[in-house]
Order: C-alpha cells, then sequence, then structure tokens
C-alpha cells in the first residue's frame, strides 16, 4: 500500500463505464514501486466538461482518458500533442506546474510496441475493426510503413476509416482469399462474458502469422488460442495494454518502468 498524507500526488482515470479499469492497480503498483507518494482512483464524471474543472481546481496531475471521453475531451485542453491532434483522440492529459493541461495519446505506442520485433515495414497488416482502437492501430502501423488493410463488419464505417488512414478495406466476409502477415483484432469479439466469439473463422489463420488481439478478459481468447494451435505467433491485449500505459507513466514521471514487471502483476490480475 501507498502511504497517502497531505502532500500525496493525484492521478485518475476518467471513463464511463470505469469499473472493469486495470489502471488503478498498474499505476498504484508502480507508484509503489518507485517509492513515489501519489496515488490514482478511478472515476466516472458526469461530463468531459467537470470533469477537466476538477483537474484544475483540484490540481490532479495527470489523467488517463478512456470510452466515451478520448474525443470530446481535445477541445478542454490547452495543448494538444502532434501525434494526438491527428488522430483525433488523447488518452493522457498532463497536468504541467505552469498550469497547462496537455494532452497525448500513447495507444498507438501500445499497438505498435508489442509487434516491432517480428518487423513491420513491408508487412500486409489486416485490422479487424474500425473503431477508436483500430484508428490508433491503423496509425501506428501506417507510421511503421506497414501495408494496412482495414477489415470491417460494417462497410460504411470501415470505408471511412480506410479513406482516413489512406489505405485499403475488406469486409470481413471476404477475407476468405485474402493473405495477411499480421491480424489486429480490435474488435470486442471474444471478450468476456462473449469467450467462444471470435472475429474471424480459424481457416484464416495461418502458420507464421503474427496474431495479436486487443481483448485482455481472457488474457488467451479464443482467437488466440485457435492461432496458436494453428502455428501463429501470438500477443495478447495485456501487451498494448502494459504498454499504452507505460508510456503515460513515463509522460508523468519521466520514468519508464519494467515492462516485465508490470506483465507479471497484470497478469495476477487478469484472469
Ligand atoms: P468501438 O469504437 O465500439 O469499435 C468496435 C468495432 O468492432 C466496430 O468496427 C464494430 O464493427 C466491430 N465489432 C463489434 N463487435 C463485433 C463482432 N462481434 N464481430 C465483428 N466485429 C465487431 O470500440 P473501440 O473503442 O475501438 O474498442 C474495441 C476493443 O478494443 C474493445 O474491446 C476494447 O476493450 C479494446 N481495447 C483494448 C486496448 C488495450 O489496451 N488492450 C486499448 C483500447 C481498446 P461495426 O462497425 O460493424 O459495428
Amino acid at each position: 500500500m501507498n502511504t497517502i498524507d497531505a502532500r500525496t500526488l493525484l492521478y485518475c482515470v476518467f471513463g464511463s463505464p470505469v469499473g472493469h479499469s486495470k489502471s488503478p492497480v498498474m499505476h498504484n503498483m508502480l507508484f509503489a514501486e518507485y517509492g513515489m507518494n501519489a496515488a490514482y482512483l478511478a472515476f466516472e464524471p458526469e461530463d468531459v466538461k467537470s470533469g477537466i474543472a476538477a483537474v484544475r481546481s483540484l490540481g490532479i496531475q495527470g489523467v488517463s482518458v478512456t470510452i466515451p471521453f478520448k474525443e470530446k475531451i481535445l477541445a478542454y485542453l490547452d495543448e494538444i500533442d502532434e501525434q494526438a491532434l491527428r488522430m483525433g483522440a488523447v488518452n493522457t492529459v498532463v497536468h504541467h506546474d505552469s498550469g497547462s493541461l496537455k494532452g497525448y495519446n500513447t495507444d498507438c505506442y501500445g499497438a505498435v510496441a508489442p509487434l516491432r520485433r517480428f518487423g513491420i515495414a513491408g508487412k500486409r497488416v489486416g485490422i479487424i475493426g474500425a473503431g477508436g482502437a483500430a484508428r490508433s492501430a491503423g496509425f501506428g502501423m501506417i507510421r511503421e510503413q506497414g501495408k494496412v488493410t482495414v477489415i470491417n463488419r460494417s462497410s460504411e464505417k470501415g470505408k471511412k476509416l480506410a479513406a482516413e488512414l489512406d489505405c485499403s478495406f475488406l469486409k470481413l466476409e471476404d477475407m476468405d482469399n485474402r493473405e495477411f502477415d499480421m491480424l489486429i483484432n480490435t474488435t470486442p469479439s471474444g471478450m468476456y462474458p462473449n469467450t467462444e466469439q471470435s472475429p474471424v473463422p480459424d481457416h484464416v489463420l495461418r502458420p507464421g502469422m503474427v496474431v495479436m488481439d486487443m481483448v485482455y478478459n481472457p488474457v488467451e481468447t479464443r482467437l488466440l488460442r485457435r492461432a496458436r494451435q494453428r502455428g501463429c505467433h501470438t500477443i495478447s491485449g495485456i501487451e498494448m495494454f502494459i504498454c499504452q500505459g507505460a508510456k503515460q507513466f513515463e509522460l508523468w514521471t519521466g520514468i519508464f518502468p519494467s515492462v516485465d514487471k508490470l506483465r507479471q502483476a497484470m497478469m495476477k490480475e487478469t484472469v
């Protein structure tokens, strides 16, 4: 336990719902690990405007931002990092000593970092889904020179994201005849309690393919289990979660924490 006293610095996550968030466990563990007099709580503000007013008046040092506030929060910040501005989404707020609030996006880093060791440049990358998580992964993979295709259930949303990313689009049901080197699931398919769902049929999973699932509850989704059984390299959503969180912690404290330690701690928390 961190010791709380009159000098304890406060950090938090804003989301709705936020009860399922693993961010408080991760950041409180890091504050304790690095001997910092700081605490991290989860809040569900009525709206983003009142949440940001509280950050300013209470001197909250940093905020993680999750659904549904990632886009709306931009209007209430003093500065926005160039990449977050391009993505139109902020998942991290830093409250500077000057009083200025600056927004960043570490989701993009979180999506890319676990895949770097496989080499991304020139790889055919299929991103399944077309929401905010797909946009983060898409921006990141294109920046790393991956050849990205947005694969989505509904054409309208999928085509819109593909146009925004300037990449190709494929309807989810048309995946059979296309080959990919990397597949990234950014849909909630397979997430607890729907653990027997998978966004794609098993036969599209080919040996040697790299398959990452952003879902981290369960740690091994049906998609990852089938991919492993079919000879793919698999990466759990926990990896993205800890990488985006590690980057967030660095923005707040200047320390980039040990990803191995974070992984061990988060594996105990996630079944
Ligand atoms: P979102 O904006 O609601 O987008 C969801 C997308 O998934 C939509 O394109 C939707 O397709 C598609 N979809 C939903 N259910 C589907 C199903 N059963 N089969 C096929 N496609 C389906 O959500 P988001 O904000 O992008 O988040 C998506 C997931 O990523 C969530 O599970 C979230 O927890 C996870 N995530 C994880 C991390 C991490 O750190 N690991 C970070 C961010 C997000 P349609 O357009 O056809 O409706």
